[in-house]
């Protein structure tokens, strides 16, 4: 018997469900790079239907114009009910909407620790106008929003909560330092400017203090530029962390602001 991938390591994996009338574009995106390796060892397991095998007539019909009359299609009840009642997709499932709740790494957090609570979760994705609105009263638990945009369908809105979920389901493997000190992360700051070889490009050259070698400095200097590029370009989050405390400040003292940023 063959050992799932993924059980030597202790991670469970992570169960998501799309539905959308153009499935392939939410299978093809996430079958390369990172998203494909994690379906290939087990981490991420990704169910894509299609709601138009749910139609029954002939026309495979999902839409059709609204009640009241207006511009554009809805998505028709009837396929989307009949497809998420056939798969019993994992719960809860989240209408990508532009109305709903902004998505934010907090959520992908929440989503991601779902593969122990429930399994995973699922997502509707619509198109045309969008869907009947019995869809959102009766078989959805929640809307989710990727920004105030409007697209013409949920799937690149699925894609990106799908690859910023499963990214924090590898990094518990893979690097299980950056979630916490990359943007968003629990640092509550932006991350610090990053520079790799060579040590000087077009005459514009790396702060010296990263090639001290002086492991210990390098990381009070990092935690510095994490709190200048913070207050600089997103004031509302150290509002939000409660402000910078007495440590910090001293932080900001000595060691100023990369010039680069
Ligand atoms: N008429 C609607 C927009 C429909 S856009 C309105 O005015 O609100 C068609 C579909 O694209 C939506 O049903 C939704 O699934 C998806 N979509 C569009 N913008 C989105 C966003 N910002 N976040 C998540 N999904 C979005």
């Amino acid at each position: 018997m063959t050992e799932s991938p993924s059980s030597g390591a202790g991670v469970v994996p992570l169960r998501i469900d799309v539905f959308s009338i153009f499935p392939g574009l939410v299978d093809g995106f996430c079958s390369d790079s990172l998203l494909g390796k994690s379906r290939t060892n087990g981490l991420l397991d990704l169910r894509c239907h299609d709601i138009r095998e749910s139609t029954s007539d002939v026309h495979r019909t999902v839409d059709d114009s609204p009640f009241g009359g207006g511009a554009g299609m809805v998505m028709k009840p009837g396929p989307i009910f009949a497809s998420v009642e056939a798969a019993e997709p994992p719960r809860p499932l989240l209408l990508m909407s532009p109305g709903g709740r902004r998505f934010d790494q907090d959520m992908a957090q929440e989503l991601a620790d779902l593969a122990e609570a429930s399994g995973g979760f699922s997502l509707l994705c619509g198109r045309y106008e969008g869907v009947d609105h019995r869809v959102r009263r009766h078989l959805v638990d929640d809307e989710v929003s990727v920004g105030d945009v409007v697209l013409s369908g949920g799937e690149v809105a699925a894609c990106l909560i799908i690859e910023a979920v499963t990214r924090l389901r590898d990094g518990a493997m893979a690097n299980a330092q950056s979630p916490i000190t990359e943007s968003f992360g629990e640092s509550g700051l932006l991350e610090e400017p990053q520079y790799t070889r060579p040590a000087e490009f077009r005459g514009w050259t790396v702060p010296d203090i990263l090639r001290s070698g002086d492991h210990a400095r390098i990381e009070r200097y990092r935690q510095a530029q994490r709190l200048h590029r913070t207050l600089r370009e997103r004031p509302d989050l150290i509002v939000a962390r409660g402000g910078v405390t007495a440590n910090e400040q001293a932080l900001l003292e000595e060691f100023p602001s990369d010039p680069y940023h």
